[in-house]
């Protein structure tokens, strides 16, 4: 113990407050542990404050304002003008609103909120720096452990983030005015959604992506929708070019790329988002000392119920692996909470939905066909295009689908891909259906409301039955 240090002692002590954290902590408060949940900075961790729900907030206002600007068709003519500070402020009151939401969540559940850096010091042990100068220290001693870190953004080297030039995706979520043009690198997730919002408020987008198309992982045919529509909002793509670095040229940024055969390219733009994915963040709790080693990709590995190699200590979320998802970290939380609390609980990841909040959105869960038949299912597919959902034209829309894939032989429900308003609601119906073990016709014999997006799931479930009466089938 150091001079100065207070002792105490809990059963779990939670390392991290984001959605891994918070949620293992008020479940193991709901089970009546004694729990302490540490967070060296905000409650909410990445995805409150700085990621899923600031983004989406960003991403509707930016629908809207879209969308009276681009209703001629519908005889409005209406003139948005988005004032961004006004936008940001928004957001920045929904953030608050959820955080401290969570605050009052975990204290009601019984939960000792601790705020400061928590570092292992040994298997049973952690000391907690109490932030500022002359706030002193607590060692904790626990008999249980939960990591929950989560992740921070890649450095790109020769693109370090300076805050001015060049931008994390939490700068440009909390930016006061908008660049004239953005270089961004990197086209995955927070590059698509972030591009589809500066493009939609006026800024000239130019992505610069290394693979061949973006979004890795995704099906071409849900990419080339998603694409498509940002090509027409005025975003630029340039593919098989990694970002290498950049130079300040009068007051711009000159970012040079380099394709797979040494050919270089340079793009100015007045500011650069570097999006190339995240890592797991163990150094900030010194994770050898408890004997915890990180894997090659950096992550702590874990086992079907969370647990480490070092059996009394789990890790949860972002710093425990793939996929970095809000949702997997909640479910990861759960888990471990009632695994401490002596519950038969264990995890299963095979309907984990995903959602990117483009234009369309996407939403996906379970098996793509090839995914299927990898895994030895004789897989059906099932489509509804959009372009025959009533729904979906009363929207102003028809580009999307609905697709789902099913075992031959027994008509189990495997997985789903959709592309289309949204698809990150809808998915939820497929998730439920791989949950429960549901057959094809449990989807398609269920009354859908009409006119719905709701209904184009029902009709590609019946597709693959080659029953659906609203498209022509397969
Ligand atoms: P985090 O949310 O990163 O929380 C970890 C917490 O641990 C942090 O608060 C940190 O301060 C704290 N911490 C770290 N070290 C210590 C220490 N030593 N002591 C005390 N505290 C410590 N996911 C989705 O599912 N949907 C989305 O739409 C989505 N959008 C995103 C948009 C953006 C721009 C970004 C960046 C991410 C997005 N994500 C989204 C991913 C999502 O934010 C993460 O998957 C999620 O936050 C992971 O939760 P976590 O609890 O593992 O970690
Ligand atoms: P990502 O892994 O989704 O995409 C990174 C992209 O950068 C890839 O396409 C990669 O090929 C490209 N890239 C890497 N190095 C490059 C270089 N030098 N030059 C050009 N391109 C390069 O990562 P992200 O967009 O940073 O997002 C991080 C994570 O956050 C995601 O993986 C996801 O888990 C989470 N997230 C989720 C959501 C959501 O659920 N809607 C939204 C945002 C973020």
């Amino acid at each position: 113990m150091v001079v100065g240090d207070i002792a105490t002692g809990t059963e779990v002590l939670i390392i991290g407050g984001g959605p891994g954290g918070y949620v293992a902590a008020i479940r193991a408060g709901q089970l009546g542990l004694d729990v302490t949940l540490v967070e060296k900075d905000a409650y909410g961790g990445t995805c409150l404050n700085d990621g899923c729900i600031p983004s989406k907030a960003l991403i509707h206002g930016t629908n809207l304002a879209h969308e009276v600007n681009n209703a001629e068709a519908m005889g409005i003519h209406a003139r948005a003008d988005v004032d961004l500070k006004g936008l940001v402020g928004w957001k920045d009151g929904v953030v608050d609103q959820l955080t401290s939401g969570v605050e009052k969540l975990c204290k009601a559940n019984g939960v000792n909120l601790v705020q400061g850096r928590a570092e292992f010091v040994d298997e049973n042990t952690a000391r907690v720096a109490h932030g500022g100068e002359g706030q002193g220290s607590e060692t904790i001693e626990f008999e249980h452990a939960i990591v929950a870190t989560g992740s921070r953004p890649i450095q790109l080297p020769g693109l370090e983030f300076d805050g001015e030039h060049i931008l994390s995706s939490k700068d440009v979520l909390d930016l006061d005015e908008l660049p004239d043009s953005m270089v961004v690198v990197g086209g995955g997730y927070i590059g698509m959604e972030l591009s589809t919002v500066l493009a939609k408020l006026g800024c000239e987008v130019t992505v610069v992506e290394m693979l061949d198309d973006i979004l890795p992982g995704y099906q071409d045919d849900v990419t080339r929708i998603v694409r498509g529509r940002a090509e027409e909002l005025g975003v630029e793509f340039t593919f098989g070019e990694a970002a290498q670095g950049w130079e300040e040229v009068g007051g711009q940024a000159r970012v040079t790329t380099e394709t797979e055969d040494g050919e270089t390219f340079e793009y100015d733009a007045d500011k650069v988002l570097v999006a190339v994915g995240r890592q797991a963040v163990t150094d900030t709790v010194a994770s050898e000392a408890a004997g915890l080693e990180p894997n090659d990709a950096g992550f702590l590995e874990t086992d079907h119920q969370a647990r480490t190699d070092v059996e009394h200590i789990f890790a949860v979320g972002d710093v425990a692996g793939e996929p970095m998802l809000a949702h997997k970290a909640y479910k990861e939380g759960h888990v471990a909470a009632e695994v401490i609390a002596g519950e038969p609980a264990a995890l299963d990841y095979q309907a984990v939905p995903a959602a990117v909040f483009t234009d369309p959105e996407i939403g996906t869960v379970g098996m793509t066909e090839s995914e299927a038949e990898e895994a030895g299912f004789d897989p059906i597919v099932g489509e509804m295009p959009l372009r025959a959902s009533g729904r979906a034209l009363t929207l102003g829309t028809d580009e999307g689908f609905v697709r789902i894939v099913a075992d031959e032989e027994t008509k189990f429900v495997l997985g789903a891909q959709i592309v289309s308003p949204d698809a990150s609601e809808l998915i939820a119906e497929v998730g439920l259906a791989i949950e429960m073990g549901a057959q094809l016709e449990d989807i398609a014999a269920t009354i859908h409301t009409h006119p719905t997006l709701s209904e184009a799931v029902g009709e590609a479930a019946a597709n693959a039955r080659g029953e659906a009466t609203h498209t022509l089938n397969r």
